[in-house]
């Protein structure tokens, strides 16, 4: 497949995604004539009105329009608590459409992230803050409707010092992609998933995506044989022609403990 690709200019992003996207023959463009802030901007400013896998969608299909390649990306990345509401995790969805032919594929990172916050009312608090900052991450600063992005450390500590004295700064990671190390690795992460899945063909009809998202509970009970809450199999359903192809799990049975007539 001897592809273009285009992608909107954001952040740097293309520079991560291009030499994965290469090892399909693909060639990268990058498109620089649309504000992806009007998609919702990353830092919140702008309230987002759809999720993040629309706006993913969204932004591969206007890619895809404005450049007239073959192929449209949008990426689009999030941060929510984490599962249990512990910690930060980073959702990185990469969506990949094909106009003409008819099918969009969605790689993804999910894991959890060193994203911080803090609340600093003494140079004491801001120095603990700035130790723990992670290598080559760049920070935010508020102060009331006051917002400075895109600061190292060092200049995070000058900027900080003097408002300090007006009352406490609000300090924060700066997430955009350009700025966060961490968030690099989950993209090229979400890349990668993608390129697996653009490689994983229909049987019936060659679209790319056949993918066995979908899991179907009912593993019987080891010690009764009753079906369970447990995955009995994995399905992928080819987006185009429905073709669907169902895989069973390894394991025979599941655990009594997970059986709702033996452990209600
Ligand atoms: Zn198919
Ligand atoms: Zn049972």
């Amino acid at each position: 497949m001897k592809l273009q690709a285009a992608i909107l200019t954001q952040h740097d992003k293309a520079r991560l995604i291009a030499p994965v996207l290469h090892r399909l023959g693909w060639q990268l463009s990058e498109l620089s004539s649309f504000d992806t802030d009007a998609l919702g901007s990353f830092s919140g400013e702008r309230a987002r009105f759809m999720s993040p896998y629309e706006c993913a969608l969204r932004k591969a299909a206007i890619a895809a329009e404005l450049s007239g390649a073959d192929i449209g990306i949008g990426s689009e990345g999030s941060f929510s608590p984490g599962p249990y509401g512990l910690g930060t995790f980073n959702l990185e969805l990469l969506c990949c459409v094909n106009v003409a032919a008819g099918w969009a594929v969605t790689g993804r990172f999910y894991g959890p992230s060193l994203a911080q916050q803090w609340h600093i009312s003494t140079p004491a608090q801001l120095q603990q803050a700035l130790e723990k900052v992670s290598a080559g991450q760049f920070l935010l600063l508020q102060q009331g409707s006051v917002i400075v992005k895109g600061l190292s450390s060092t200049e995070a500590k000058q900027t900080a010092l003097p408002l300090l004295a007006n009352g406490a700064v609000s300090l924060r990671y700066d997430l955009r992609a350009h700025l966060s190390p961490e968030r690099q690795r989950h993209i090229i992460s979400a890349a990668e998933d993608l390129l697996l899945r653009l490689n994983s063909l229909c049987p019936a009809c060659d679209t790319p995506g056949f993918w066995p998202d979908k899991t179907v509970p009912g593993l019987p009970c080891q010690a009764c044989g009753s079906a369970t809450g447990s995955t009995l199999e994995k399905q992928a359903c080819c987006q185009r022609c429905q073709h669907r192809v169902a895989q069973r799990v390894a394991q025979h049975y599941a655990d009594p403990q997970y059986c709702q007539e033996c452990n209600p």
